[in-house]
């Protein structure tokens, strides 16, 4: 006994294709013009009937084109299509080249399980509502140029054999790019974005999110000719991700040099209500410098390398400023940090450390002066260089180590030196050699800082 309805779970058409069981939507053999008109005349139902959802699950669409003789802008099947409710793709298949070429999808886009056997171009298609490409298959080239994505784009489990090209893109919400899928034996394939443009258009501050992206060897990220300052990285691997041409936020303290800064950190500073419930910890901030220091230290781009290693440690510096799990504060760090900063602006600056070993110097020389050689008994409008030269001769020798001078001078002072000048004196000796030293060692970091090659 035959069935007359379609054996697809679910629908009731009329079987259209015998051999099949299947309706004309859901059969894989049917004449690719008699599917155009059968679609057409579907669609006008739907509207008539103001269908909450157009539903083509399972369905299997084919063309009346030759792929071999078109190129795919003559694929036309849902060219400049508009979907005023949501459209469930859900496991159809396009067995040729699929267009959506200027398409507007009004509610959800969902083409889970949606295997693409061509290529796909989903060009200056928008999607006011969420993009699900769950576990699609694209087989051919996905082209997402100058598409414009408002909210959720779902990329969790989607194949790309070749590559998803995200060319001149608009982010105009803040849209998620979500690429978990770990231990997933299929191959991901390539992600470019480039040339992303951020617009408002609606509420919601346009951002991309790429946060906790599981990236792997086939499954890259290329980042182009883009303004990093609108990208959320944080939980995504930066190792993996190949940046051509980026720009980057900047973030300037007072009396501190410029930095390039990730989105993440601006956005942890100043608004970090657009992170929604898991706002970002110092520490994972920590990680994402880490990563991109690492990255572009090995792409050879050695500033924006040495201003992560920078970011690294005022990551650090914000955590030990922060309270921990037990309500404590990093005080030890908090310190070392911040001096470290202070001092040399965490090895970014070479002119800092010289500075501050100049003005030590000169510090040690007025206090060497004052108590030994009785350089502000008589002050007067000019200095007496013979005491004040005395003084800088005497701060030098402690700078460099020498030893010799404190016997020679303080020992052999005439008159001798009270007890209690002596303890100052050997004090400031002592202060003045290891902050000295500090100083110059830090000072060897910067330079090593600037002038790093390799690793
Ligand atoms: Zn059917």
């Amino acid at each position: 006994m035959t069935s007359s309805t379609c054996s697809y779970e679910g629908c009731t058409r009329p079987v259209h294709n015998k051999d099949e069981g299947k309706c004309i939507f859901h059969a894989k053999e049917k004449d690719p013009q008699e599917f155009r008109d059968a679609l057409a005349d579907q669609i006008r139902v739907w509207r008539k009937e103001k269908a909450t959802v157009w539903n083509f699950r399972g369905w299997v669409f084919v063309d009346v084109q030759r792929k071999d003789k078109y190129p795919l802008k003559k694929s036309n099947l849902f060219r400049r299509a508009v979907f005023p409710v949501g459209a469930d793709f859900y496991s159809a298949k396009f067995s040729g080249k699929a267009s959506f070429c200027s398409a507007a999808f009004s509610g959800t886009a969902y083409f889970y399980l949606t295997t693409f056997s061509g290529d796909a171009d989903f060009s200056s298609v928008t999607f006011s509502g969420i993009a699900y490409f769950h576990s699609a298959t694209f087989s051919g080239t996905a082209y997402f140029e100058s598409a414009t994505f408002c909210s959720m784009l779902n990329m969790a489990y989607t194949s790309f054999s070749i590559l998803g090209d995200f060319t001149n893109t608009t982010i105009g919400g803040d849209v998620w790019l979500m690429w978990p899928g770990v231990g997933q034996e299929r191959k991901r394939g390539r992600l470019l974005l480039q040339g992303l443009k951020f617009e408002k258009k609606g509420e919601e501050e346009p951002l991309l999110n790429l946060r906790g992206n599981a990236l792997q060897e086939d499954c890259k990220l290329l980042i182009r000719d883009t303004k990093m300052k609108k990208i959320l990285l944080e939980g995504t691997d930066c190792r993996l991700i190949e940046f051509h041409n980026v720009s980057w936020g900047k973030y300037k303290e007072k009396l501190h040099a410029k930095r390039q800064i990730v989105g993440d950190e601006h956005y942890l500073r100043n608004e970090p209500s657009v992170f929604g419930k898991n706002i970002p910890s110092w520490n994972k901030i920590e990680e994402t410098y880490q990563q991109l220091a690492d990255r572009f230290r090995k792409d050879l781009k050695h500033p924006a390398a040495n201003d992560f290693e920078r970011g690294i440690f005022e990551a650090r510096l914000m955590a030990a400023k922060q309270k921990n799990e037990e309500g404590k504060r990093d005080w030890h760090n908090r310190f070392l940090l911040g001096a470290y900063k202070f001092a040399s602006d965490f090895s970014g600056s070479i002119f800092r450390p010289v500075f501050w070993t100049l003005l030590l110097t000169v510090i040690a020389a007025v206090v060497y002066g004052w108590l030994l050689y009785d350089g502000f008994s008589n002050v007067t409008w000019w200095p007496d260089f013979g005491k004040v030269l005395k003084s800088a001769v005497a701060a030098l020798r402690v700078a460099s180590l020498d030893r010799g001078w404190f016997s020679s001078a303080v020992d052999g002072s005439l008159p001798p030196v009270s007890d209690f000048v002596r303890f100052i004196l050997s004090l400031t000796a002592i202060i003045q050699t290891l902050l000295t030293a500090i100083l110059i060692t830090l000072f060897i970091f910067s330079v090593r800082r600037r002038f790093k090659h390799t690793e």
